[in-house]
């Protein structure tokens, strides 16, 4: 593929579209780039990086401070983002949305703080076999401290979740059920919507991981009825360093805050320090300004194209990858479900992951190799780890072409 090659895809004027993304004109080794490692991060909209640029050079301030001029400006385009943000997933108030430095800062958060309160000894906190490690280890830290049970859905061969085990697994004694949406190793999408009436029929509360799922599936937090929905905002063509935790009023008023700081408080004295109310409660200290308006700049972006039509452009281009990636002799998939999204890993023969992943790099294809921060889930399938490529709606079918090529070299080279 050249950059001058048309592009004729799917639902989508694509070539407009990459235009829209100065990243994507770039060479890496003299070709042009073909960028696979969406999971991982996804790549930003001219829109977003001038929104940081504007807030940098005309009103840079700090927020919920300041009278003067620049600081209400400040103030109110942060909030507008949070607005923004709380629209787009049909939050029922502004002040559940608490920004947060990404998915593992909220998951940390609802572990910390919904943990002191209401974890005892002898409860159990449920999660998956392919969860990310942002969402083991902070239920691991906080079961340590309270002498919980960290209990864990077992999945299948294929990948998805074994749902007469979740049933077995859910009891009283359950005091929190933390899940992803999409398994950023497998591209497993999860029956969310039925763990949560499931949970909620024992009034168990779920915390979603949305890191996954925020970019490719439209969400609508009321009628996913999720207590807790974690996600980063560099996985939906935002910034990194900020994201979002999607709290219930209810839950995140019965909490106690993380983090102790500034604006957190309304009022403090060495005797006692009484709490802001929400969202503030739960952001200490100064937030990423910046970041937190480009994440509502991002949102606008996505909203323009249309979160349905994305997540349509990227089932045609996934499916295409699947159909060419499935003829190559000796790859084989890691996960197979029925339901899945922008992730695919794989293994090509006796490769070894990263070897694979190098010579792809050397044709200017970025894919992901390793364990991808899910140990336990490359444990269960006894392998180090996958090759994994991962897509946006930006993907076209001639870089899985190219993808597919690189393979055939690499086995060339390789096998
Ligand atoms: N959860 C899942 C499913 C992820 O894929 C990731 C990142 O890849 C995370 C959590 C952590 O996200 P972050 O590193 O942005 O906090």
């Amino acid at each position: 593929m050249t950059n001058s090659e048309p592009i004729t895809d799917s639902v989508l004027d694509i070539e407009k579209i990459r235009k829209d993304f100065p990243i994507l004109q770039t060479k890496v080794y003299g070709k042009p780039l073909i960028y696979l490692d969406n999971a991982a991060t996804t790549q930003k909209p001219r829109t977003v990086l001038q929104s940081l640029e504007t807030y940098y050079t005309q009103y840079n301030s700090n927020v919920h401070r300041g009278v003067h001029f620049l600081s209400q400006q400040a103030t109110e385009a942060y909030e507008e983002a949070r607005k923004k943000i709380a629209a787009y997933i049909n939050a029922r108030f502004d002040h559940e949305i608490i920004f947060t430095k990404g998915t593992t800062n909220g998951i940390n958060l609802v572990a910390s703080s919904f943990g002191k309160k209401f974890l005892k000894a002898g409860d159990e906190v449920l999660i998956s076999a392919m969860e990310h490690h942002s969402n083991i280890v902070p239920w691991q830290l906080i079961c340590e401290e309270k002498g919980a049970t960290l209990k864990v859905i077992p999945i299948n061969e294929q990948g998805e979740l074994k749902m007469d085990a979740f049933d077995e697994l859910l009891n009283s004694k359950v005091k929190i059920v933390a899940v992803t949406y999409v398994s950023n190793s497998l591209g497993t999408v999860n029956p969310v919507f039925e763990m949560i009436q499931k949970a909620h029929a024992l009034n168990i509360p779920v915390l979603i991981d949305g890191a996954q799922a925020i970019q490719h599936i439209p969400i609508d937090i009321q009628q996913l009825d999720a207590d807790f929905f974690a996600f980063s905002g560099h996985k939906i063509y935002g910034p990194t360093g900020v994201g979002v935790l999607y709290g219930k009023e209810k839950w995140l008023n019965e909490m106690p805050p993380y983090e102790g700081g500034g604006d957190m408080i309304k009022n403090v004295t060495f005797a006692k320090t009484t709490y802001n109310e929400l969202p503030f409660k739960f952001e200490a200290g100064t937030p990423d300004i910046s970041g937190g308006i480009a994440l509502g700049a991002a949102i606008d972006y996505v909203q323009q194209i249309g979160a349905a039509t994305i997540q349509q452009a990227e089932e045609e281009v996934v499916a295409y990858a699947f159909d060419r990636l499935s003829a190559i002799s000796s790859l084989r998939f890691i996960g197979d479900a029925k339901h899945r999204s922008g992730a695919i890993s794989f293994l090509v023969g006796n490769i070894h992951p990263f070897d694979l992943g190098e010579i792809l790099d050397k044709q200017s294809i970025a894919v992901r190799t390793g364990h991808h921060c899910t140990q336990p889930l490359m444990d269960f399938f006894h392998i180090p780890g996958t090759v994994r490529a991962s897509f946006a709606f930006y993907n076209t079918k001639a870089e899985v072409d190219e993808l597919v090529k690189g393979i055939e070299k690499a086995k060339r080279m390789l096998e």
